[in-house]
Parts: C-alpha cells; structure tokens; sequence
C-alpha cells in the first residue's frame, strides 16, 4: 500500500476541506481520508502542498492528428507507421497534461481502436502508462461528406447497417456521426445537414440495438435539432450557429436540450498563445457570419453559459490535435473558458473529471477519488479552487497507480 497526501483536494465533484490522504493498492484507491489520517507502519508517503483531484478526461480528441497546422487533412496521407507514431505521440502529451482519458471521436479507419486493443493486453504490465482510450472508429459520414478521408462514409440503408455492424464487431465504445458539414472539409457547409432525417434516424436506432451510444457532430441549428430528434445520446460542438449568429439556439431548442438529457461537448478550449489566428477556413466562417475571433469566442461562452442554465449536461473535451491552439494536452484552457463563463471552478473541473467520466460509461472507474476507482490521479501546483489556471500546472500524474515522469522526453514511469 501507499499514500498520496495533498493539502488540497477536489473529489471530482467538490473540494474537500482540509485536504486529503489518498490510499493506493494494486492500482486502485483504497481509501480516502482525512490529511492528517496516520498511515499503516511500511505505507510509503508522497506529500504535495498543492491540489490532488482524478486525472482528467478529455471528451473530444483525434489521437491521429498532430497538432500541427491543417493536421486533419494530412491525416489521409499517413503510412500506418506514421499514424501509429502520431497516436504516441498524442497520448504522451495528454497524459504530461493529466488526462488519463481520452475520447477519440475522429479515427483513421481503426487505427486508435487498435491501439485500445492492444493497450488493453500490454497496459496491464504498467511499463509504459497511457492514458485509457475511449474510442469510435472513424466518424460515420455521407460521401464526400465532413471528414470522409477518414473511412467512414456511407450510402443508404443498407451502408448506414453495415457501417454500424463493422463498429459493433470492433468493439468501439461509441459511434460518432456527422450530421452537419465541417469548417474544415471544403465543400461542406456547417449550416447544412448531411444525412436526411430517416436516414439519421435509422442509424441512431442501429447504434441503440447494438448496445451502444452514439455522438453527433452538429454545428448548424438544424443539425442540432435533426440529431436531438434522432434520439442521439451526445452532441458535439452545438454551436448552434445560423447565417446571421453564433450560437443562438432559440428558447425552444434549448429546453429541448435541457431536458433531452442529451450531453453536450462545446469542444471550447483554443490556446491563443500557441495559435494566435485560427485557420484560413474558420476565418472565412467568421467573414460569412459578419464576427470577428473575439467575436465568436464571447459569444461561445455566453451561449455556455446558457446551455447551463437551461439544465443541458455539459462536458469538456477540446477536439485536441487539430490545429497548434487546440494540441494535445489543451484541456485546462477548455475548463478555464468556462469560469470565464461564469461557472464556479468545482462545476468547470467537474465537466473535465467525474461528469466526463459518467457520459463514458467509466463512473466506477475514473474521474472520482472514490474507493474502488483505479488511481488515476493528477496533483497540480497550489489551490486549484482560488485559481484555476493551476490546472496548467501538473505536479505528478498517476495512470493506475503508476506515476509518470513530467519530463521533455517524458512521461515515463518514476520507478
Ligand atoms: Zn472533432
């Protein structure tokens, strides 16, 4: 057994007074108690003055994308070495960040779900810790549609089953549809629906037969409102953008979302100091929708701002690798967006760690300090409750128990 003693704790719902002293055997928490709790005789101590609380997860990632500019649509010229060398190198850097969970919703036809395979058998040794992989498959499209280079375009009724039963056979964890265009595939329009309403319909209800959840990217108001028809489970992005606005959804469409139940990802999260102009297709978005950057960055966080107030789960994902400003290991600036918004800290952070968790189907696994749960843990510099910033300040990462160094060429295990 050992221990990890913070002055100051959030449990993944709420900061816990006084701090904590965690307990750890095999991987998993095996105690949670007070800071000042004596340890058995032999239990080895790790004492942190700043803040414990679980390792965090990540809604929205594409683990086959490099953080590079344009690097969605380089994605299709990779060799399998190449991807496979990216996908390493994007868990290392979400895992230096502290998240211990990621949720891939843009895969190259199976790569990552491959990659979750076989971390499933080799990540039981421990030796190299990675965070745990959530994973869709490539993104159910229409032909030609928003990221149809990732293999996952379909025609009809006969493709929308087949596509759905291929996803069911490799066992991914959720199906990722896109029910409107993309900004950055040309030739889509945001605005627009790529599926009609049957045929969304029809591979909800296929998803739901097999057992399993499905995602819908959304943008434009009408795919948000086609998807929540649809009976999708989650929603991404629900910028609920028209010609004219940034996120406007009408009173309507919001109740409907608040007591859909339906979790929305608003994949917020843009790191201005890595990226200081978005991509030339966002800018041209922008142009068409008579708003600027600042613009559509207020108007995103009052719009969330909104959707918490109308009741809508809310969960915090970054769509990480897709450009410098959203890289991997981006998900702090995300929950700092939202107290900006004018979220308190525990409910930002909890979007990132325990409601994060529950929308995975992991609540009895991760993103609680709850007895029981594996040890995936995350101590940050300082009181994360009085500054939420210090969640860019990672102190010591656990995977299962496992620390990992914080290093350049890092993470590595400690021992
Ligand atoms: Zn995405």
């Amino acid at each position: 057994m050992e221990a990890v003693r913070a002055r100051y704790c959030f449990d993944g719902s709420r900061f816990v007074p006084g701090g904590v002293t965690l307990l750890l055997e095999e991987g998993r928490i095996a105690g949670v108690e007070p800071h000042a709790f004596e340890v058995p005789d032999g239990c080895a101590v790790s004492t942190y003055g700043g803040t414990l609380l679980p390792g965090l997860v990540d809604m929205h990632v594409h683990l086959v994308t490099d953080s590079g500019p344009d690097a969605l649509s380089r994605v299709a010229g990779y060799s399998d070495e190449e991807v496979d060398a990216v996908v390493t190198e994007a868990l290392r850097r979400q895992l230096a960040a502290g998240v211990t969970t990621v949720r891939d919703l843009g895969d190259r036809w199976f790569n990552v779900v491959d990659r979750r395979d076989r971390q499933r058998v080799d990540g039981r040794r421990d030796q190299h810790p990675q965070p745990r992989i959530v994973a869709s498959g490539p993104p159910v499209t229409v032909p030609g549609g928003h990221c149809h280079y990732m293999g996952g375009e379909v025609t009809g009724a006969d493709g929308i089953r087949a596509a759905v039963r291929e996803r069911a056979e490799r066992r991914v964890d959720v199906v990722k549809v896109m029910a409107s265009g993309g900004v950055n595939t040309p030739g889509t329009d945001v605005m627009r629906t790529q599926f009609t309403d049957d045929d969304l319909r029809l591979l909800v209800d296929e998803v739901h037969a097999a057992g399993l959840p499905v995602t819908a990217h959304a943008h434009g108001t009408p795919s948000v409102r086609q998807a929540l028809t649809a009976r999708v489970d989650g929603i991404e992005h629900c910028t609920c953008m028209t010609e004219t606005s940034f996120g406007d959804p009408g009173e309507d469409l919001l109740a409907a979302l608040g007591s859909s139940g339906v979790v929305v990802c608003p994949t917020l999260g843009m790191d201005r100091a890595a990226q200081p102009q978005p991509p030339p297709p966002l800018l041209a978005l922008l142009e068409r929708l008579g708003t600027t950057v600042e613009g559509m960055l207020t108007g995103r966080l009052r719009y969330t701002a909104r959707l918490r107030d109308a009741g809508v789960r809310l969960v915090s994902g970054v769509d990480a690798g897709i450009q410098p400003g959203k890289a991997h290991g981006t998900l702090p600036v995300a929950v700092a967006e939202l107290v900006q918004a004018g979220f308190g800290v525990a409910e930002a952070v909890a979007t990132a760690t325990s409601l994060a968790a529950d929308a995975c189907g992991l609540s009895g696994t991760t993103g609680r300090l709850r007895v029981g749960c594996e040890a995936d843990l995350l101590v940050v510099e300082g009181d994360l409750e009085r500054d939420v910033a210090a969640l860019r300040s990672p102190v010591s990462v656990r995977r299962r128990g496992v620390e990992v160094h914080l290093n350049a060429s890092g993470p590595h295990p400690v021992r």
